[in-house]
């Protein structure tokens, strides 16, 4: 059985900021990091292997940086590590990234379970792992918390309003990954980041997986970012003195002020 996680680096995003000027996010000096939800998809991945003997591929699309996120994979298991990265692929928006990944994925063949984190902690579109699973027309299930493998069947916990829907899908198919309800955070070992550095990393372009030129970058891409924005400030505070009575006397004035009480 093959398993394929899909894995993004991604700026730690609280120490992102947007320069109001430019309205673009200033990454210098912003650490580069696993977007959590992958480690989650590749936690669940992993319990899977523990139990089927499965061997794990992660891919990642992003520039020669991202190798750090494979080999952190590697490190925690994953058997072999694939980087998408080419000047081509440059400017996609989720539809083009999603179609360069699925013709990875294509060019693998052999594939039963394609794992992806719910969202990106940057883009927070959480429309990649969909995206894939409809350029390769196989059946996905998203919002999940558990996963497992049964009789050539993925069977999962999924979150709805309220509760969970246990539902499965014929493999091969595509997961989607919130935090597992039992995740454990793992780090590699001495041990396991050293054997990660033997385990193969392969670096594929555009021209390796086959893509169509016109589908990719720019190009390839129909969203269109209008403006980018942080969020206006909100006002000050402001800070009241005096003894416990004469603060509950101001408050309750400013609750009914407010016409929260009468
Ligand atoms: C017009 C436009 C231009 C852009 N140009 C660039 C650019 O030049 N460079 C750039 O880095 N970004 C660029 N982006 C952002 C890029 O499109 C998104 O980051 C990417 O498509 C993933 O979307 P997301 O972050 O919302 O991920 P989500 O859809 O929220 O991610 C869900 C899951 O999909 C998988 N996934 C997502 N992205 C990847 C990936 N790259 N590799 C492997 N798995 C992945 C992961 O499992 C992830 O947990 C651009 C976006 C737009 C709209």
């Amino acid at each position: 059985m093959n398993i394929i996680v899909c894995i993004k680096q991604v700026p730690d995003s609280t120490r992102v900021k947007v320069d109001p000027k430019t309205s673009t996010l200033v990454r210098a000096g912003v650490p580069s990091i696993l977007n959590p939800y992958d480690h989650f998809a590749l936690s669940q991945s992993l319990k899977i292997k523990a139990k089927t003997g499965a061997s794990i591929t992660v891919i990642s699309m992003g520039p020669q940086q991202a190798q750090s996120v494979i080999r952190l994979a590697l490190g925690l298991g994953a058997d072999k590590g694939i980087l998408l990265s080419d000047r081509a692929f440059a400017g996609s928006d989720t539809w083009a990234t999603s179609y360069a990944l699925a013709a990875a994925i294509k060019k693998i063949e052999n594939f039963d379970l394609i794992m992806c984190g719910q969202m990106a902690i940057d883009g927070d579109t959480a429309q990649t792992g969909p995206g894939i699973a409809f350029h390769l027309g196989i059946p996905q299930i998203t919002f999940c918390d558990g996963a497992d493998v049964e009789d050539g069947k993925v069977i999962v916990k999924k979150i709805i309003d309220g509760g969970h829907q246990i539902m499965q899908a014929d493999l091969p198919a595509l997961v989607t990954m919130t935090m597992p309800f039992d995740y454990e955070a793992r780090y590699p070992s001495f041990l396991g980041a050293f054997k990660a550095q033997q385990k193969p990393l392969e670096v594929w372009t555009a021209a390796h997986i086959g893509a169509d030129p016109k589908k990719l970058g720019l190009e390839g891409s129909p969203t269109r970012v209008d403006r980018i924005f942080p969020p206006p400030a909100r006002p000050k505070g402001e800070i009241f003195s005096g003894n416990a009575t004469e603060l509950a006397d101001t408050l309750i004035q400013i609750l009914k002020k407010e016409s929260v009480i009468k």
